[in-house]
């Protein structure tokens, strides 16, 4: 079991916030709250750091810091060029998660990062999390909502889980369990890496039947379930819909009608949309080539207008559904 930094203000358990419609959330980020005056575009998903070897293997999670600033700053300054404010970062425990190198990139960038806590799925889980609680996961996860992950002074910024693709493993469930109660205490979102929309329709069932609540819940990778029925049904129930595989040409035309048929279905204020790319990878030498992260802002969106999608809607997806989703 890791530190708890900070003992946690809420505790698991806890279940008395409950957002006025009016409440004034924040965006919680690596350079501090952010109120949506504050932000612009920002993209839902896309990655700074990520090691994708398991826990076990030597070097796994290492670099210098400065080596990460060296290589992502120039894909940075080029995503904030193309009118990017902040970008939420889904890498939780498991893949990699250094809270301290996404600051320091932060701070060298003058760029908000908005990090989770949370793990990813089996076979990524190091040993604590096979032997933990649902109650220690669940204290833990709100410990670094509400304090800061590992002694870094980042507070997280919502809770990242997944799935394995055929269905939950027992741990997964636990882990999803503990996500979900402390979503209840703190408000934070849930975003899960899950490919299968029966999965994710378990994951929702889960959480409601937890005391979670669907619409603080993101379908990350939705556009992998090839039957849009289910995307619709779980919108439907209030979850949102990630749609963060865009990057491809040749992919182009397929993402503009999931949009299309999401707005047509009434759920536009539920969708979001990202590239997935980045990253600094420690199995590689210097780091590897990153995939950069302007293609949605400067190729994608002007061809979203073309299709017809109106100015108005393209704001609501890239400006008010990613801040609405993650803020609290
Ligand atoms: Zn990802």
């Amino acid at each position: 079991m890791q530190d708890v930094v900070n003992a946690p203000r809420l505790y698991c358990g806890f279940a008395a916030i409950r957002e006025s419609a009016d409440a004034v959330t924040h965006l919680i980020t690596t350079l501090g709250p952010k109120g949506s005056d504050d932000l612009g575009m920002i993209l839902p998903h896309e990655h700074v750091f990520v090691d994708l070897r398991t826990w076990d293997q030597p070097g796994y999670g290492q670099a210098d810091p400065a080596d990460v600033i060296r290589l992502m700053t120039p894909y940075i300054d080029a995503v904030k060029s193309a009118g990017i404010t902040a970008i939420v970062e889904p890498g939780p425990i498991g893949v990699g998660r250094r809270a301290d190198i996404l600051l320091a990139v932060s701070q060298a960038t003058d760029f908000p990062l908005v990090a989770p806590t949370g793990v990813y799925r089996e076979p990524w889980l190091p040993p604590w999390v096979h032997d933990a609680a649902e109650d220690a996961l669940c204290d833990w996860m709100i410990g670094e909502l509400t304090g800061e992950i590992e002694g870094t002074g980042v507070q997280a910024g919502w809770i990242k889980v997944g799935a394995t693709d055929t269905g939950m493993t027992r741990v997964e469930q636990k882990v999803l369990r503990a996500a979900a109660r402390a979503s209840v205490a703190t408000g934070a979102t849930i975003g899960s890496h899950t490919v299968r929309g029966e999965v994710a329709r378990a994951q929702l069932d889960l959480i409601e039947s937890t005391g979670g609540d669907a619409r603080r819940f993101v379908w990350i990778h939705a556009h992998t379930e090839p039957d849009v029925a289910i995307h619709h049904e779980l919108a439907r129930r209030g979850a949102w819909l990630e749609y963060d595989g865009i990057g491809e040409p040749a992919d182009d035309a397929r993402f503009i009608d999931l949009i299309r048929r999401g707005l047509d279905a009434g759920f536009g204020e539920q969708l979001l949309i990202s590239m997935d790319r980045g990253w600094y990878d420690p199995a590689k030498p210097g780091g590897g080539v990153p995939r950069p992260f302007t293609y949605l802002p400067e190729t994608f969106l002007p061809q979203l207008a073309a299709a017809g999608i109106e100015d108005a809607t393209i704001r609501m997806l890239t400006r008010r559904n990613p801040f609405v989703a993650f803020a609290r």
